[in-house]
């Protein structure tokens, strides 16, 4: 079924409060500087953490685009956790349910909820606070990375604490909270701004799209509709232009021998597809139908689900070009 804003679940305060209070955090280095350690602190610890979610969070327990070893798996998790955002299997779990599910109700952040809602609101609820371990079995077997998702408040207290010992109260504010709060709205760019800027090249169900920004932002994550088009490959950048570093990282790993089996996109899913081939843009075609759906009174919802469905069956069809 689409998702409509009507999907949306009430906003809770045990969720939100210290989320909106680390929020407001950074403003304190009116009061205490900005230091230089503090400012290079600030931007590798992004840089760094930005890559434990994507290259570990994202590519590597969501999508299981390459291989690692246990305890390379482990400090991957640990960095990634860093980034305070919950747990390695709590993420890992829900953004498969976002695959699984693209622009509908069971999205847990669908842009057709809308924007907000994709980029912090699903995060302000209390409905998605627990970590389904059947959705995330081939990880949940291993004790160490279980216990890391329970303790996910272990790895930013320890960086914060660092940070605070190596660069002092502007060290705390700037390279730590600072840093946190601009990953965790460039994070949070991918499920929203790169749902509804961009371009889109594949035909994809849901509204992903190609967003130059937002890569440059998360170390390649805003090629969004290249993932959604093939979300099993390690790579997001299918052109030699389309920055993605995370990717040139991991590269670097399997030439060292610590990462195994790097995934690509063969040239056959590259170019199937693509809108410009005459295939009907079924992923925008939805989105219509939900933003209709989204004012239809609750009768004619089966009449939408009825087109809805009808577009799917299209969208698995090469539209015959005259
Ligand atoms: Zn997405
Ligand atoms: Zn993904």
């Amino acid at each position: 079924m689409l998702a409509t804003p009507r999907d949306r679940h009430p906003y809770g305060w045990r969720s939100s409060t210290p989320f909106i209070i680390a929020n407001l955090l950074p403003f304190l280095a009116y009061f205490t500087g900005i230091s230089r350690e503090a400012l290079i602190l600030g931007i590798v610890s992004y840089l760094v953490r930005m890559f434990g979610i994507t290259a570990g969070y994202h590519r590597y327990f969501s999508h299981r685009s390459y291989k690692l070893a246990r305890v390379p798996q482990f400090i991957l998790a640990f960095i990634g956790t860093s980034a305070a955002q919950k747990g390695v299997l709590w993420w890992a779990a829900h953004h498969r349910d976002h695959h699984r599910y693209s622009d509908t109700a069971r999205d847990p952040h669908s842009p057709q909820k809308g924007f907000w809602w994709s980029h912090i609101g699903w995060i302000l609820c209390d409905a998605y606070g627990e970590t389904d371990y059947d959705n995330i079995k081939d990880f949940a077997k291993y004790p160490e990375l279980v216990w890391l998702n329970k303790h996910d408040w272990v790895a930013p207290w320890a960086l914060g604490i660092a940070s605070f010992i190596y660069a002092g109260w502007s060290g705390l504010i700037v390279g730590f909270f600072a840093s946190t709060v601009l990953l965790w709205h460039m994070t949070f760019c991918v499920n929203s701004l790169a749902h509804v800027w961009g371009k889109r090249r594949y035909a994809t169900g849901d509204t992903s799209r190609n967003n130059w920004f937002v890569a440059f932002f998360t170390g390649g994550e805003g090629w969004h509709n290249n993932h959604h088009h093939y979300p099993a490959c390690a790579r997001q950048g299918f052109r030699w232009w389309e920055y993605d570093p995370t990717y040139w990282v991991l590269r670097l790993g399997a030439m060292v021998g610590i990462v195994k089996d790097l995934r690509q996109p063969p040239l056959a899913v590259r170019q199937s597809k693509r809108i410009r081939d005459g295939h009907l843009d079924v992923g925008r075609f939805r989105s219509h139908l939900a933003a209709a759906a989204a004012t239809a009174p609750a009768e004619a919802s089966e009449f939408i689900d009825a087109l809805t469905s009808m577009a799917e069956r299209a969208g698995k069809r090469k539209i015959p070009t005259a």
